[in-house]
């Protein structure tokens, strides 16, 4: 982050004074006991991706605040809750291997340019940086998709599809798992396609990680 963005941090640190979200104490962004009440730690196995390890269940409504909060600044206090989330749920999930490359899933350059950042790509930075994983940005958005949430489940996988590209490089590809990182899951469109692709490049195991997921009914 430049000079320009740590100021812009600061003073959004300042206009947003950290009372918790869910118990209204003055302290934290999210206090130690929401912020436990809020990790839910869970390994799903989804048609759309195989394996996905979410950290918190999106409709309890402090997560659903904090990444309400996420979409349009990421201030100090969210990260340092997500960065809870994000510790215990690889205390929960005790990957095995040292072998492993952490992926986020791309916006489209425009998209990120008009936003400032990327969520997912953020959350893949604290994932590497926790279990001590290199972050690579293997995965481009070669494509803009028109938004998804209007969209049915049939839709939204053809409005996905071609829509990402493994970029060249000398990863090696063979027993490496990648962990593929998105802020939501929702449908799972997304991460399926982005799955397919790295596969079709080569990666054998891919495992989804999310900080939250949408209870499908
Ligand atoms: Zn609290």
């Amino acid at each position: 982050m430049g000079f320009g963005g740590k100021i812009k941090e600061w003073l959004l640190d300042l206009i947003y004074p950290n009372y918790c979200i869910g118990c209204g104490n003055l302290g934290q962004l999210v206090c130690d006991d929401c912020s436990i009440g809020s990790f839910e730690g869970r390994i799903f196995v989804e048609p759309e991706i195989g394996t996905l390890w979410v950290a918190a269940d999106y409709n309890n409504p402090i997560i659903k605040q904090a990444i309400g909060l996420f979409k349009y600044r990421y201030i100090t206090g969210l990260k340092l809750f997500f960065e809870s989330l994000v510790a215990k749920l690889l205390q929960t999930v005790k990957l095995d291997t040292t072998n492993v490359i952490v992926v986020s899933v791309p916006l489209h350059f425009r998209k990120k340019l008009k936003r400032g950042f990327n969520q997912s790509e953020l959350i893949a930075e604290l994932v590497g940086r926790m279990g001590g994983w290199p972050v690579d940005d293997i995965l481009i958005r070669r494509r803009q998709t028109v938004s998804q949430t209007a969209l049915s489940r049939k839709d939204r996988q053809d409005n996905i599809r071609g829509a990402f590209m493994v970029r060249d490089s000398n990863l090696p590809r063979h027993d490496v798992t990648v962990i593929l990182v998105d802020d939501v899951y929702t449908t799972g469109a997304t991460m399926n396609e982005c799955k397919l692709v790295l596969e079709k490049a080569g990666f054998q195991r891919v495992v989804g990680l999310v900080l939250a997921k949408k209870r499908t009914s």
